[in-house]
């Protein structure tokens, strides 16, 4: 037995699901090894052992799964009515709550991340989001158009699904971030292919199960687990899938598009982001250094919408920066599974040494060591907390690191700030901590970013459209915004005359 399946904290049922097999693909309702038989290891990230052989897909299998999702999109799921459709979300989310603990173990040991984040942030909040888009199933509604034409019309307008939507996610939220897809997708009456990442799956074969109990039609949703340049590769370049819905890189988003610009694929990306966090001197200092944390060392810093860039006013910046680097210090990292835990390992080898070469190269570049800047326990892929003293011209305040890495930047002037804010092709989220409501929604306003806290940080809800600006996405998910991209709009005309 692996150590990570001695630790008596693992679950009965984590347990069997893990011992249970090789995990084998999800189409067209039914559970099927890969066409090559090829496998690949799922690795706990704080030991390094396998966790689980799970069978990978390519490009037959993804034509297969498009093709159980182009039957089940024009058979029996067009034929659901959407109070149907609004009962199987309802009934996956009791199912997905009911089996929370187990889905909080599961992924807390695939990704590494601490049980105490994924019991209260990834589950709960998947939950919340197939609750969200339930509702939403039974409100999508067209207009009747005010036509001037001559004559006499009855114009209006319907909301259609688009289609087979092939939905591609990442490692660092793979339950959460799969549901924010799933969700308005079937509530709109699509069909989906999941894949998910290749160092993340076990969650979604999970969720797969529960579909399957939550009596979902087969094909509706099938899961594919594979490589991005294959699996991944496949979907997008499939002239049946009318929409990929990516989160993930920005490098990868862009091979996305060119993929998908054949066919006219409808996309829409989640993408990196560099975020700014801003402390003006009349902040409340408290919170403030409790909001910090959370922005870059919440999952590890291994989250989009981190506040890598921290802007601190130099009248607070001594007394902030303190706080911040104790703060680091004190942090408890271990397996994500122990209750103790409150910062993990980062989800692989090879993403360990490139977060270590970030901070490699940032010292080389002149930026100054105040907390962390090494690997922490040896026997995962940990690294520590790391605060550096930067400057905005170096790699570590411009380039997305994706790990628990602060770069600190001094500030004076308030336009400045907003400049030296934008000054990045990312934008996806800010923060600005002040108790000056008129001033903080001044900047507010004026920074480029789909979303921006005041006050907090990384406040998310299933209403709240997410999104970038600029290379951190094309188009919103969450809230009702993301209804618009999981639906066409036909308009039909009548002539009465
Ligand atoms: P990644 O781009 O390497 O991979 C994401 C997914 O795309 C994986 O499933 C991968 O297998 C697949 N993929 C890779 N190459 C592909 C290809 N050529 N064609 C099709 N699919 C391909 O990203 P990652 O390392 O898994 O995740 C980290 C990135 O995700 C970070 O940049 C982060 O900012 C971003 N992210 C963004 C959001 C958001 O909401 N904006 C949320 C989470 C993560």
């Amino acid at each position: 037995m692996t150590k990570t399946l001695e630790n008596p904290i693992v679950s009965g049922n984590v347990r069997n699901f893990l011992n249970h097999g090789p995990k084998k693909l999800f189409i067209g309702g039914r559970w099927v090894p890969s066409q090559s038989e090829k496998t690949f290891t799922t690795v706990d990230p704080a030991t390094g052992e396998a966790l689980a052989t799970v069978y990978e897909a390519e490009a037959a299998d993804v034509e297969a799964a498009v093709q159980a999702a182009r039957k089940a999109l024009e058979g029996p799921w067009s034929r659901i009515s959407p109070a149907e459709r609004a009962r199987l979300l309802w009934k996956l989310s009791d199912l997905i709550e009911k089996h929370a603990d187990e889905l909080s173990q599961l992924e807390s040991l695939d990704t590494g991340k601490p049980l105490t984040e994924t019991s209260t942030f990834d589950v709960p909040f998947t939950v919340d989001h197939f609750r969200y888009f339930a509702g939403w199933a039974t409100k999508l509604t067209g207009e009747t158009l005010p036509v001037s034409f001559p004559g006499d019309y009855l114009a209006y307008t319907r909301r259609e699904p688009v289609g087979v939507v092939g939905a591609i996610v990442p490692w660092n939220f793979p339950l959460m971030i799969a549901s924010w897809k799933l969700a308005p997708a079937l509530a709109c009456g699509n069909t989906v292919v999941l894949k998910p990442s290749e160092l993340t799956p076990l969650t979604a074969i999970r969720l797969g199960e529960l579909m399957q109990e939550a009596d979902i039609p087969p094909g509706v949703v099938n899961i594919v687990p594979g490589y991005g340049r294959t699996a991944g590769a496949a979907l997008t370049g499939h002239p049946e899938v009318n929409k990929i819905t990516f989160t993930g890189s920005t490098a990868v988003g862009r091979e996305i598009v060119r993929a998908s610009a054949d066919s006219f694929k409808r996309v829409t990306l989640e993408l990196g982001g560099k975020s700014p966090n801003i402390v003006f001197p009349d902040a409340d200092i408290d919170a403030v250094a409790g909001g910090i944390m959370m922005s870059i060392f919440f999952n590890q810093g291994e989250v989009c919408c981190a506040g890598s860039r921290l802007y601190l006013h130099k009248q607070i910046y001594d007394k902030v920066l303190s706080a911040v680097v104790d703060r680091a210090k004190a942090i408890r990292q271990g397996v994500g599974i122990d209750p103790g835990t409150q910062m993990g390992p980062l989800v692989s080898e090879q993403h360990m040494n490139r977060v270590l070469g970030y901070i490699e190269n940032g010292i080389q570049e002149g930026a100054k060591v105040l907390a962390g800047a090494e690997r922490g326990l040896q026997a995962g892929y940990f690294v520590k907390p790391t605060v550096l003293e930067a400057r905005d011209d170096m790699t570590v305040a411009k380039e997305e690191i994706f790990g628990p890495v602060l770069a600190v930047l001094p500030f004076e002037d308030l336009s400045d700030v907003i400049r030296r804010a934008n000054a990045t092709e990312y934008g996806l989220a800010a923060g600005i901590w002040s108790k000056d409501v008129k001033k903080a929604i001044q900047v507010a306003h004026s920074l480029k970013a789909g979303t921006v806290w005041v006050n907090g940080y990384s406040l998310l809800d299933p209403t709240s459209p997410w999104g970038g600006f600029k290379q951190s996405g094309v188009g919103r998910e969450m809230g009702q915004y993301a209804l618009e991209h999981f639906t066409e709009v036909k308009s039909v005309w009548v002539n009465l005359t």
